[in-house]
């Protein structure tokens, strides 16, 4: 056997070693092994070219959160009734900075999908380029038929608690599925009058007259699409004239959807937890954001005002509509095995992975062989942490910059994460794979700062 061969072997060994140790001491937690086997699998060649991080143990480290904080979050509804949720925030990795990443409000929230989001957020955060960890958090309340101050009274009770553990220098969350701009700022305000002090850059995706930044709301749409626009153009191909299918209805799909239409593609579906509109002459963006941002409705009504469109129930049938790109945009493994073969039967060029984890580990391997463009979540989303950071500067140095500023900071981080994900791709024998390049290229920085600040 070469040392090459042998080195590989080894790391194969090592990393299956890892794996099975993170199922043994995990159980149940589905969705935190998927993660975790995707991006390991992918660090072989790494592994292999460099046993430095075998010795100083890195991936057992890597796997296991610095912290899991779980609490009660006790309310009172309406109606005098007391209930009692579950909140969570997982400080991953902080080895090139704060801990940073988004709160889920979603009743499917537990710890197993809490941990798969940290962990991927921690190669996420470094793939952009700037200081920070990886971290996530949420809730199992489902703020779905709440009333505003239900809403408030729950964000309250969940700051009364979080508070504790967050801050500008230690950990910055943000949003998430369920939460938006609305549940920021009921948490920004409990956390300054706890604190006693203004501490803006404690959240992000803050409103824009208390310390948000400008292009933050539309950055991980807009990054997703900038993000496929450079893999298709590398083909010789465009979005000009391409037909899109989206999925979700929420922020990531909705400037998705904005962006796609702005570079000449028409977007003819989008869908929400029940099911999914389909309008071939492209989709009315307007009374999709009045339905969903304002009303907070269901995409079921988009037919009522657009009698062309159709609408249909269950959310999967999405993906058998004939398409050029699709974004998967709403939440994790909503593209099975079945529904990429489909997908790649219809001809699709690009999928951007506008959601986190949306494509089963079966279906990225459909489209790897397809030679479907394939843009992996924590490269082709990472425009949402991305502008998040840098609402963190702009806090920090109490000055904000116009859009456009911001949006061309937004484009250029998109070009380089794309850039650095083709070159590590290459570097270690996976041309044209984003799904090992953007692993490894994330990796790779977290791992020299674990082993440059000792075993901590
Ligand atoms: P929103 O809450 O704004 O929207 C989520 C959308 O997905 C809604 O249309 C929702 O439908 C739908 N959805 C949620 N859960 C399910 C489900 N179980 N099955 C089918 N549809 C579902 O969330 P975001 O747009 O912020 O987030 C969407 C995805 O993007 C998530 O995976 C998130 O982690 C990821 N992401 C978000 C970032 C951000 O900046 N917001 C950054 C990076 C990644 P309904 O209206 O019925 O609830």
């Amino acid at each position: 056997m070469t040392v090459q061969v042998e080195n590989e072997v080894a790391a194969r060994e090592y990393i299956q070693a890892v794996y099975e140790t993170v199922v043994k001491r995990n159980p149940h937690e589905n969705e935190f092994h998927q993660a975790v086997k995707e991006i390991l699998e992918s660090l072989t060649p790494v592994i292999a070219k460099h046993p430095k991080y075998m010795k100083h143990s890195i991936l057992e480290r890597l796997v296991e959160p610095e912290r899991l904080i779980t609490f009660r979050v006790p309310w009172v509804d309406d109606h005098g009734v007391t209930h009692v949720n579950r909140g969570f925030r997982v400080q991953f990795n902080g080895a090139i900075g704060p801990y940073k990443g988004g709160l889920r409000f979603h009743p499917s929230v537990n710890a197993s999908i809490i941990k798969f989001l940290g962990f991927e957020q921690t190669f996420k955060n470094s793939l952009t380029g700037q200081p920070i960890g990886g971290g996530k958090g949420g809730s199992d309340f489902d703020p779905k038929g709440k009333s505003d101050n239900e809403v408030m009274r729950f964000t309250q009770s969940f700051m009364t608690e979080l508070y504790k553990y967050i801050g500008q220098d230690t950990d910055v969350p943000a949003g998430d599925i369920g939460v938006g701009a609305r549940e920021i700022g009921y948490m920004f305000g409990q956390y300054k009058r706890i604190r006693g002090a203004y501490e803006a850059g404690v959240l992000t995706g803050k409103g824009i007259i208390y310390g948000g930044s400008l292009a933050r709301t539309e950055a991980t749409g807009y990054g997703c699409v900038y993000f496929v626009n450079e893999m298709l153009q590398a083909k010789g191909l465009s979005l000009e004239g391409s037909t899109v299918v989206v999925s979700g209805s929420g922020n990531v799909a909705i400037y998705s959807i904005q962006k796609a239409t702005q570079l000449g593609a028409k977007v003819v579906a989008c869908s929400d937890s029940n099911g999914y509109i389909y309008d071939k002459d492209g989709i009315n963006l307007d009374t999709v954001r009045r339905l969903k941002e304002v009303e907070r409705k269901r995409i079921s009504e988009y037919v009522n005002e657009h009698p062309n469109a159709t609408y249909h129930e269950g959310c999967n049938g999405i993906w058998t509509i004939p398409c050029d790109i699709a974004l998967p945009s709403a939440t994790q493994n909503e593209i099975d095995e079945e529904m990429a073969r489909i997908l790649v039967r219809n001809g699709v060029k690009a999928v951007g992975e506008g959601a986190n984890m949306p494509s089963t580990l079966e279906a990225i391997e459909v489209f790897l062989q397809a030679g479907v463009l394939f843009g992996p979540a924590k490269a082709a989303n990472a425009g949402g942490v991305a502008v998040s950071a840098l609402e963190m500067s702009q806090n920090s140095m109490r000055y904000s910059w116009h859009f456009h500023e911001v949006d061309d900071k937004l484009h250029t981080i998109m070009k380089n994460i794309y850039r650095s994900s083709v070159q590590a791709a290459e570097e270690y024998g996976h041309p044209g794979n984003l799904v090992v390049g953007a692993n490894i290229a994330g990796f790779i920085k977290v791992a020299d700062a674990m082993i440059a600040q000792g075993v901590i």
